[in-house]
């Protein structure tokens, strides 16, 4: 079993005896590694290293911390194998997800890395003669992320690329779910020539480590991804010290299937959205509504490929379709919210079970139909391979139903009709919307919710903004 250290001022440090938290493998309930419930002294000493390393960091030219970023990118590409591992091992996905995700991160660091030379300020014209006004953006000091267990390499470089490559410097806390990834990285980013203290990571529990790097007054932004009820609380901590706060939070996403769209195209793309990363994901769909006259096909469609979605360990197969769940607590969840629609006239068409395997948290790809709007199955966010679906005759109901949500992440319409389409873009309230494809975003994008799916955004040039703050200057000349 593998004890890792935290990583503060460039070293790996240890945390002298203090608590451990035990990592295990989701998909078979072993032990794979001890990493540490952060002592208070070293969450300190790490803010203190970000705080010490930032001014330097910033007064290297955007284009030498691009060089810097870029080099940790090729480093990253070296070790797609084992670190696809490591995130498969502790978190669930399969291998070949794992190693999208590996990979995907080293680009993004490449493409944050190349707004280096494109971070620009503005020139006003004044209400005075001889007077100029600039806008210029600067670092904010110290970013805090937080990270959640689903896309936890990735969020990472979400996180910290655009962080750096701003001049800031970062403290991160990955989940107690799936902290060995980030303790990799932090080995990979010690071969390259970052600075000591620009990068920091300290492992615990949310309500302890994560509360008291939120309520640090040195912090000047908190960067979260994870839960709306986690955000909450965040903005609570950050509210002590009127803190910045970029909130990524959860997700109910509705694909509405109308009676133009393409129905093998809408069962492909729902069915990939809700068997990736066993419906783990933000941003996938979470609810369907279907118009009456191609309910019934579509449906059929659907569960038939439902139904060929296969799962288990995904350390032992890599052409499984996904894993398990991260842990008991998701599990249960989807389980109750599951028993509830059922009890209230929901039909499950498929699954609705663990499967045969009963060693891991493995959940079966599940379809639900008679769903209603007022069912908790349709309402909550599941977070896991189960999709239910709600028959609608007008497109105004499907759209009403959408929008009544307190989610605002995504949303997306399977529709061959373009007016129909564009239609129901302008009318669905949510922070991206796809069209006859499946979920997943872009990192040129602005990946942003509304409502209670978060505050900011992150990706693009709008998610690097986030980590700029701005100083104007009023030049009177003589
Ligand atoms: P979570 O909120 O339980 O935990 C996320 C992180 O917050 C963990 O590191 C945890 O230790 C920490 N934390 C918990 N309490 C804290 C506190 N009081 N102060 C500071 N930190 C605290 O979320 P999760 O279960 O890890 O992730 C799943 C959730 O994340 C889902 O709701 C999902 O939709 C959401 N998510 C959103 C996005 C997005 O981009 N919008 C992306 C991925 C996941």
């Amino acid at each position: 079993m593998i004890d890792y250290s935290n990583f503060i001022n460039g070293d790996f440090v240890d945390s002298q005896g203090g608590e451990r938290i035990t990592v295990t493998n989701p998909a078979t309930g072993a032990e794979i590694s001890k990493v540490p419930e952060t002592p208070h002294e070293q969450i300190e000493a790490a803010i203190a290293a970000a705080e010490k390393a930032q001014p330097a960091w910033a007064a290297l030219p955007a284009v030498v911390r691009a060089k810097h970023l870029h080099e940790l990118a090729d480093k990253i590409r070296e070790k797609v194998e084992p670190l696809a591992r490591v995130i498969t091992e502790e978190q669930g996905k399969t291998l070949p997800l794992a190693r999208v995700e590996v990979n995907f991160t080293a680009d993004y660091i490449d493409y944050m890395a190349e707004w280096g030379r494109r971070i620009e300020g503005e020139v006003m014209e004044s209400d005075r003669p001889k007077e100029n006004i600039f806008l210029f953006r600067k670092p904010i000091g110290v970013v805090v992320g937080i990270l959640p267990w689903n896309f936890p390499f990735f969020l990472i470089a979400r996180k910290l690329a655009p962080a750096l490559i701003c001049g800031n410097s970062i403290v991160l806390k990955p989940s107690e779910e799936t902290p060995n990834n980030a303790f990799e990285f932090c080995k990979i980013l010690n071969e390259t020539d970052i600075p000591a203290g620009v990068v920091n990571l300290v492992s615990g529990y949310g309500a302890t480590v994560g509360r008291a790097l939120t309520e640090s007054p040195k912090v000047g932004m908190i960067s979260f991804t994870g839960s709306v009820e986690t955000g909450s609380r965040i903005m609570a901590a950050a509210a002590q010290n009127i803190t910045r706060v970029n909130l990524e939070l959860g997700g109910k996403a509705p694909a509405i299937v109308t009676a133009h769209a393409d129905l093998d195209l809408a069962a492909t793309a729902i069915q990939a959205s809700r068997v990736i990363n066993s419906g783990q994901v933000c941003n996938c769909a979470e609810r369907i509504y279907v118009q009456r006259s191609v309910a019934e096909a579509f449906t059929g469609k659907l569960v038939e490929k439902m139904k060929a979605a296969r799962f288990g360990n995904p350390l032992e197969d890599e052409t499984l379709d996904y894993g398990p769940m991260i842990n008991q607590a998701g599990y249960e969840k989807v389980v109750r919210l599951l028993d509830a629609a059922v009890s209230d006239g929901a039909q499950v068409l498929c699954g609705g079970g663990r499967g045969a395997d009963e060693s891991g948290f493995y959940f079966e790809p599940t379809v639900v139909a008679n769903c209603t709007q007022a069912m908790d199955l349709v309402k909550k966010e599941i977070f896991g391979p189960v999709i239910p679906i709600v028959v609608f005759d007008e497109l105004d109901e499907a759209i009403a139903m959408a929008n009544d949500t307190e989610y605002g992440l995504t949303s997306s319409v399977f529709s061959n009709d373009l007016n129909e389409a564009m239609n129901l873009v302008e009318a669905l309230k949510f922070g991206e919307t796809y069209i006859n494809r499946e979920h997943f975003e872009a990192m040129q994008g602005y990946h942003a919710g509304w409502r209670k799916s978060g505050i900011g955004g992150a990706d693009g040039k709008h998610g690097l903004h986030e980590f700029l703050q701005t100083q104007v200057v009023y030049l009177q000349r003589s």
